[in-house]
């Protein structure tokens, strides 16, 4: 018997199925909403009806204790429903005023702080990391706490001059999307992967490991044995390697991570929204620092002397990229006290072909260019 389309088990549930019933009740009714305190935001239907929502910061990797603590929370106050965020924030929605204050208790004795909504440092999106990835050059969740627990106090007022979004990742992948942050933590490998013949020649499969770089930097290579018989293996160009980890994840025998030569690098004033000056890219602040977990200290102190000087000078609703536009490349070193290098000019000079691809930066790079 055929089966009826709408019977078949692909995609994602319907998300209207999973609502609380308050919200089902008022979909596409809502009328405005305010943002009534740190973390917290009221909504108003067409109806009359009010809802509250408080956002906490979560940890990106929750025991299954946690989300039975959490659930029991949500069974009190929320109709049974909790939204995880893209950004690990949990969404408590509450339909009942007199249950916000209680929620926030709750929660707080959990160790789930209560902000980031409005102009505060929002949750740090991050990657995965070290715990899973093999691309890794730092780790994105390691550096999203450490970073995290030293702002912590941004996350939980709104005073900033705009929206502060810092973002995590492991390496130039950027699963953890820090290429539109304000601030970005990007992990960074310095060297090519070293090849291990007698790992390639068993364990890969050679033409394939070739076919799925990139920038061609992978070339075959024939190992012949004394006996006369060959062995087949590659030659990575290093001038060509990006670093991407391809290579590894098809092959055990190209390992990309380094402990000596991995590290983080920081990239400053990227912006998804549309607003104002539109949609913008993170752009080099400091090129490399050196790895050095649990707590990144030399990190934390560079990102806190930018989100310093930055909250200092920015006017109302300026978010890092537009203020450091306004005061300019030099200023910005001079006041964050960031060392200028030869590694913050953009010598590839393939940037502006590759640029004109993408819809947003089309019209604003063919005028300039
Ligand atoms: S950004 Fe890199 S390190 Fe992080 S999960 Fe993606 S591939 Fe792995
Ligand atoms: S890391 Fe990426 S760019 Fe470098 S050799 Fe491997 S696949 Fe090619």
């Amino acid at each position: 018997m055929a089966l009826a389309f709408e019977d078949m088990d692909f995609g994602p549930p319907d998300y209207k199925d999973m609502l609380p019933a308050t919200l089902k009740d008022n979909y596409g009714k809502w009328k405005y909403h305010e943002h009534i305190k740190p973390g917290v935001f009221k909504h108003v239907s067409e109806s009359g009806k009010e809802v509250y929502t408080v956002r906490t910061g979560g940890p990106k990797f929750i025991s299954s204790a946690t989300i039975r603590e959490m659930c029991d929370v949500a069974d009190k106050y929320c109709e049974s429903t909790l939204r995880f965020t893209s950004k690990h924030s949990i969404e408590w929605i509450i339909p009942k005023k007199e249950d916000v204050d209680k929620l926030i208790k709750e929660v707080k004795k959990m160790g789930l702080p209560v902000g980031g909504t409005g102009n505060a440092m929002h949750s740090i999106v991050q990657c995965t990391g070290w715990v899973h990835c093999h691309t890794a050059a730092t780790d994105g969740p390691g550096i999203a706490k450490a970073v995290s627990d030293e702002l912590i106090d941004y996350f939980q007022r709104d005073d900033l001059p705009a929206r502060l979004n810092i973002a995590a990742s492991g390496c130039l992948n950027m699963c953890g999307a820090v290429h539109c942050s304000d601030i970005a933590l990007l992990g960074m490998h310095r060297v090519a992967p070293p090849v291990d013949d007698s790992i390639v020649s068993t364990q890969c499969e050679v033409p394939s490991l070739i076919a799925a770089c990139p920038t061609y930097a992978i070339k075959p290579k024939i190992i012949k044995e004394d006996d006369g018989t060959t062995r087949k293996s590659i030659a990575i160009d290093a001038d060509k390697c990006m670093y991407c980890g391809i290579c590894y994840g098809l092959c055990p025998g190209v390992p990309l991570a380094n402990a000596e030569n991995d590290g983080v690098s920081i990239w400053v004033g990227g912006k998804v929204s549309g607003a104002r000056g539109g949609a913008a890219f993170s752009r080099l602040a400091i090129p490399f620092i050196k790895n050095n977990p649990p707590r990144w200290p030399e990190v934390i102190d560079a990102v806190k002397k930018i989100v310093k000087e930055w909250a200092k000078d920015a006017r109302q609703d300026e978010r890092m990229g537009e203020w450091i536009d306004r005061i300019g490349w030099t200023a910005f070193f001079e006041r964050t006290g960031i060392e200028f290098t030869e590694k913050h000019i953009d010598d590839y000079i393939f940037s502006v072909r590759d640029m004109n691809v993408g819809s947003r930066m089309k019209g604003s790079v063919l005028k300039k260019y």
